[in-house]
């Protein structure tokens, strides 16, 4: 089967998440067809997609300005997954507080921009994810926290805080799970619960 993938391609590692997203579809046993997004017109065709990092504000500025927000909302509400990470998660929070990022709600969070303070500019951690069986090696580049939740399961914390959440169809992580070789966040979002629907179908019609 072959998947049409969607990477908004503002800012960010776009080609990284590709090759994650390619990686994970053949472990599967599946193909990824990657599409980048600029405009508006290309995210009604994707069955996935993905919102990478970079700055937030320049990113949902973007968004709207190009009618590609409404479009993302409408993907969401179909069901279709999406994984939203760094500046991405913010973008997708329900209350990025801050005035100057225009969030497209679509996780029930708020969270607080660049949380780890300078010291803590970038950092990798070990990290316990939900769902994965060995620890994630988890990149933080200016990376922000989820400081509340609504109705979200939190699928990971790093000292004390949620640093990934899932939503419905979304996962939203404050990492970067693209710059390593790892593709089991990718995997998470994109492919395992696509494994699972199609998995509990097969059951309902008894194959
Ligand atoms: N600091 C950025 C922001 O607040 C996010 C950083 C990132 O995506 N690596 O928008």
């Amino acid at each position: 089967m072959t998947i049409r993938a969607g990477v908004v391609a503002v800012q960010g590692d776009v080609s990284e998440h590709a090759d994650a997203i390619r990686r994970a579809a053949a472990s599967h046993g599946d193909e990824a067809e990657v599409v980048e997004i600029r405009q508006s017109g290309v995210v009604p065709d994707c069955d996935i997609l993905l919102m990478p990092g970079g700055e937030s504000t320049a990113i949902s500025r973007h968004l709207h300005r190009e009618g590609i927000a409404p479009e993302i909302e409408a993907h969401v509400a179909d069901g279709k997954p999406v994984l939203a990470t760094c500046a991405g998660l913010i973008v997708a929070a329900a209350d990025p507080n801050d005035d100057r990022v225009d969030s497209l709600g679509l996780v029930d969070v708020s969270v607080e921009r660049n949380a780890f303070g300078r010291q803590a500019d970038s950092f990798e951690a070990p990290l316990d994810v939900t769902g994965l069986d060995e620890p994630f090696p988890a990149v933080f580049i200016r990376a922000p926290v989820i400081d509340s939740v609504g109705d979200v399961e939190v699928l990971a914390e790093w000292d004390g805080r949620a640093v990934a959440v899932r939503d419905g169809p979304v996962v939203a992580t404050s990492f970067h799970p693209e710059l390593t070789d790892d593709a089991r966040i990718h995997d998470l979002a994109f492919f395992e619960s696509e494994a699972d629907r199609r998995e509990a179908s097969k059951n309902e019609r008894g194959v």
